[in-house]
């Protein structure tokens, strides 16, 4: 049960997007800055993404009719330009994910420098200013959200108050908040990556998968809203994607879903609001003024 299920369009029972964090080699740039340069295999693994797991992804998507929503840290847009301007050429979106995946509560306090310097990569290279963000490692912070209103972001997709969208309110404005969470992530099943911190048993591609699948099931039941928070380089490697893959043919085939970019379900979004066909669940920030202990 959903406390306030969406009237989709069509009368699709269930809104689905895949979202592709390319982070590529910025996650060892980041973490190791001061010999990363030296570093070749995690850079290579990152590498792996843009130019191997990119170009799968796009004919998928091409072959399928799908539009979907990418996030790319600036300093990827930058260096891997020759294959931002492929995903652009299909249509699909790309959001705000930091500039070499800062994390934004270790640099808090300096976020503007961070986020604006995106921004302005954003507009070179992509053309134009993005609405979404998501918030490298999900750490999204009141600095962040203060920020994102005020360059007119219109959705952040970094929190999991919630399994459908809603509305966050702050003293300063409004943004939609598309959830996330762990359990539609590939990072705990396929990521091992001891540079940084994470070694977990890599887990066969059907089992990896299959909890997404599950998740799946129970936002179709419900009505609801799925969406995967997924990496180039970990769930765009061959043996993945093909049952990735096979999952959307049966999907489309089967089911009554409405795929979509996040920047066309928000506008579907708003215009419910505005018309009081829909209202968002609310969450009012800062949760806390003050520390807690
Ligand atoms: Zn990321």
């Amino acid at each position: 049960m959903i406390r306030n299920p969406i009237p989709w369009p069509d009368n699709a029972k269930c809104a689905v997007s895949i979202t592709f964090d390319m982070d590529a080699d910025s996650l060892i740039h980041i973490s190791k800055p001061d010999d990363s340069f030296k570093r070749l295999y995690p850079i290579s693994m990152g590498k792996y993404g843009p130019n191997v797991a990119i170009p799968r992804i796009l004919e998928t998507y091409r072959r399928f009719g799908l539009k979907q929503s990418f996030f790319i840290p600036g300093w990827c847009l930058k260096e891997y330009q020759y294959q931002i301007e492929n995903i652009l050429n299909d249509g699909h979106e790309i959001g705000h994910h930091g500039y070499l995946h800062e994390d934004p509560i270790k640099t808090y306090g300096n976020q503007r420098e961070w986020f604006e310097k995106t921004l302005e990569i954003h507009k070179q290279i992509c053309g134009k200013h993005p609405i979404g963000y998501r918030a490298p490692v999900y750490n999204i912070t009141d600095e962040v959200i203060d920020l994102m209103i005020e360059h007119k972001f219109k959705y952040d997709s970094s929190m999991m108050a919630d399994d459908i969208p809603y509305e966050i309110k702050t003293p300063k404005g409004n943004l939609y908040e598309i959830p996330v969470h762990w359990g539609t992530d590939d990072w705990p099943p396929f990521a091992h990556y001891e540079e940084i911190g994470y070694m977990m048993p890599v887990q066969a591609p059907s089992k990896g998968l299959l909890g997404f699948w599950e998740e799946f099931e129970a936002q179709y039941e419900a009505g609801g809203f799925f969406m995967l928070i997924i990496h180039p380089f970990l769930t765009g490697r061959l043996a993945r994607w093909k049952q990735v893959e096979s999952w959307i043919e049966s999907t489309l085939e089967t089911k009554n879903v409405w795929f979509a970019k996040l920047e066309d379900i928000i506008k579907y979004l708003d215009d419910l609001k505005n018309q009081s066909i829909w209202t968002p669940s609310v969450e009012k920030l800062p949760y806390y003024h003050k520390k807690i202990l």
